[in-house]
């Protein structure tokens, strides 16, 4: 064995040969029981960060399962991300001084997949060098045609099932970037804004936006504000900026009488009080503001005026004509914002297809209370039925090119919608017209990630891989083998978008929960706690600290002193001093091997052989030991706490094995001792690959010829009941 082990050299190879050999398909245990996780799926165009290596989770657990004996499939994908994508296509496109309006849809959609696949390999790779055992011969695009006929399957569905429907309501809208979002997905944000003081007639009433006000359908004040209860129903009349205007005043229970004079003024179409208050009193919509951004004709002389430049120059003419108050400079109010632009949204009114919640909410919140899903850690559970509870109806109709372009056509004649699984109807259903036009919008990303486990799984079939005795055969569906899921891991932060989706859909498309358990990572934040971000430097690049350290280094670190759902510091010293782990097992391993070159021939053997052999105390003790390391291994695994796991592997192999034991047996090896010795350091090496696959796999390589990953996890005859539990239950396979 070489002095030092080079990860470099070692890497790659070894990956290539786990792949070549089949060990990331779970045909590879054709006997076994299912387990499955399925990726969350990382946004095709972008490059991996740390997030991402937080996986590990992942491989943690479907290596220790494939070792298990388990039929173990992790099956990756990539997400489109609608907006994410087109967003930084855009950018691209205005560097070349050009915008999306320059195409037509069809060349832009072109575009962005060309832009798209040029990236894909680059996360793939990524992926690959993190040592990620994933079955990469499943691998799916949320834009694949059959993954888009399952989410075009789902969405007929809710329509035919009248949980879908098509409104117009006000949405959050981006001028800049030309599309509307959740209210999930709004941005809140804290601003100071002068607070306008404006006289309407016998009325003062405050507002910080002056430039809606042609937009007005009535004022309004509170049914039992004694200042004002004369006015209701009656009209008043004063002059505007572009005229005298007469508006109704209404009684709201709405209103705050504490706000501002106890008056505001109501413009349904650009603020969604105003629009609950309008429908309550049957109150006409004026658009004044355009999606461009820009007022209106309404607007009169200020049409084609910014919101802001309008905002400007109308407080200026008010207060020069005398209809304004006072301002009061700095007003604290939160307000609406771009997440990615950081513009302020606009409450435009359009028409959207909304997805009902409350019915599918239900069902969702039903299964966790059953416990029919467990949340790791237990206390986002809670979490999460607080976000199920909290849901309001869903827009899913982005106005992007880049998605899923939604499968509803509209009759010119008589303005009837028709649905299809994405064919094109022949004719309207209502009038037979055949003037259809299909809607212009496409799916919220979220809408087919929302999908994600039982659309991967129902358009993947098995593999072709076939080996003597397999149970899989052709015909058996990878949905009908895997569904449901049995973890899904994810970072928390992505709890109401994603996870609670999923439940949802889920329950809905397939009956079943879409997973069995959730786990949830903690975020990656630097060595001071804060945040990594491009634009405070300091972000740590993974693939740097591989090259620089190991994959099995970068992947011990992201686990070791990192528990479920609590967020982690992590420092480049943290990950080479995971590296120096690595090269003291190197040591051991070279250790060993120097003294088994003089004992050729002597076989390992098993923890219950091991005890017939032992003569020395210190033997014994070093055997007892390893079976109690192995159960804690075991149960620590099964039990999420794979921080605690490393950490014990860690710190006995270190201490017990290296400092204490090699050290007491170096004085006095002889055969029984290297037997010993040997099997249980290989007993080391397989509760150690699930956390840092590749050097065990080169060292145990090195010591067998045989490949680890696919070796079975270690048990033992007198392991404690639920520890033989788990190992019976891969005891199938083995006997296979
Ligand atoms: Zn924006
Ligand atoms: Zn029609």
């Amino acid at each position: 064995m070489d002095k030092i082990y080079n990860h470099k050299d070692s890497e790659e190879k070894i990956y290539n040969k786990w792949e070549e050999a089949g060990a990331f398909k779970p045909e590879i245990n054709p006997n076994g029981k299912p387990f499955s996780i399925i990726l969350p799926p990382p946004n095709a165009n972008a490059p991996l960060h740390f997030g991402h290596a937080m996986y590990v989770v992942e491989d943690i657990l479907i290596r220790y399962h494939r070792m298990l004996g388990d039929a173990s499939l992790w099956l990756p994908g990539a997400d489109h991300a609608g907006f994410e994508t087109q967003f930084v296509f855009e950018k691209q496109l205005q560097k070349e001084g050009k915008s999306r309006f320059d195409y037509d849809r069809g060349t832009l959609y072109k575009m962005i997949w060309d832009f798209v696949q040029g990236n894909r390999g680059t996360m793939e790779n990524q992926l690959k060098r993190l040592g990620f055992s994933l079955d990469w011969s499943r691998m799916k695009f949320t834009l694949d045609p059959k993954v888009i006929e399952v989410v075009y399957k789902t969405f007929k569905k809710l329509h035919d099932d009248e949980l879908v429907y098509r409104d117009l309501k006000l949405v959050n809208y981006c001028t800049k970037d030309g599309t509307g979002f959740s209210d999930l997905e709004v941005l809140h944000v804290e601003h100071n804004d002068p607070l306008y003081y404006m006289k309407y007639g016998p009325f003062v009433l405050a507002t910080v936006r002056p430039e809606t006000k042609f937009g007005d359908t009535a004022v309004a004040v509170h049914p039992k504000d004694l200042r004002y209860k004369e006015y209701i129903g009656k009209e008043i009349e004063f002059e505007s900026l572009i005229g005298k205007v007469r508006l109704r005043v209404v009684g709201d229970e709405a209103v705050d009488p504490e706000f501002g004079t106890g008056v505001v003024k109501v413009t349904p179409s650009h603020d969604f009080t105003d629009f609950e208050i309008g429908k309550r009193h049957g109150l006409a919509m004026k658009q004044v503001i355009g999606f461009d951004g820009k007022l209106t004709e309404i607007a009169g002389k200020y049409e084609g005026l910014k919101v802001k430049e309008a905002r400007e120059v109308i407080s200026k003419d008010l207060i020069d004509q005398g209809l304004m108050e006072k301002v009061d400079d700095k007003y604290k109010h939160t307000v609406s914002t771009c997440y990615k632009c950081g513009r302020v949204l606009e409450p435009l009114p359009m028409e959207q297809w909304f997805i009902k919640v409350k019915p599918l909410v239900k069902e969702s919140v039903k299964a966790l209370k059953d416990k029919e899903i467990k949340v790791v850690p237990k206390r986002f559970e809670k979490t999460m039925i607080q976000w199920f509870d909290n849901f309001h109806d869903w827009n899913i109709s982005r106005q992007l090119v880049w998605g899923i372009r939604i499968p509803a056509w509209k009759c010119e004649k008589c303005d009837e919608w028709i649905v299809t699984e994405g064919q094109s109807p022949e004719k309207c259903a209502k009038c037979n017209s055949k003037e259809l036009v299909q809607d212009p919008d496409t799916f919220d990303t979220w809408f087919s990630s929302g999908q994600w486990p039982f659309a991967t799984l129902m358009s993947s079939s098995s593999s072709k891989l076939k080996t003597k005795n397999s149970k899989i055969d052709e015909d058996s569906s990878d949905f009908e083998k895997f569904y449901p899921t049995s973890v899904m891991e994810t970072a928390y932060d992505i709890l109401p978008w994603w996870v609670c989706r999923m439940v949802m859909f889920g329950i809905y498309t397939t009956g079943k929960v879409p997973f069995k358990t959730v786990y949830y990572h903690g975020l990656i934040r630097d060595s001071k706690g804060q945040k990594m971000s491009k634009s405070k430097g300091n972000v740590i690049n993974p693939i740097e600290m591989i090259e620089k350290y190991s994959a099995d280094a970068v992947r011990m670190a992201l686990v070791f002193g990192a528990s479920a759902g609590n967020d982690q510091s992590l420092a480049e010293e943290k990950i080479r001093g995971m590296r120096n782990f690595a090269n003291k097992l190197w040591n051991i391993a070279r250790f060993i091997d120097i003294n088994r070159t003089q004992n050729l021939k002597l076989k390992t053997q098993s923890l219950d052989e091991l005890e017939k052999i032992a003569k020395e105390e210190a033997d014994k003790r070093m055997i007892e030991a390893v079976k109690e390391l192995t159960e804690k291994t075991t149960k620590h695994v099964e039990k999420f706490e794979l921080n605690l796991a490393a950490e014990g592997l860690y710190e006995f192999v270190w201490h017990e094995f290296a400092d204490k034991y090699i050290e007491d047996v170096k004085n006095r090896i002889n055969k029984e001792s290297f037997i010993i010795l040997n099997s249980l350091f290989i007993i080391q090496l397989k509760l150690l690959h699930p956390f840092i696959p590749f050097i065990t796999e080169e060292i145990f390589g090195k010591f067998t010829g045989n490949m680890l990953i696919t070796e079975r996890w270690p048990s033992f005859a007198k392991a404690s009941t639920d520890v033989k539990a788990l190992a019976d239950r891969s005891a199938g396979s083995r006997r296979g």
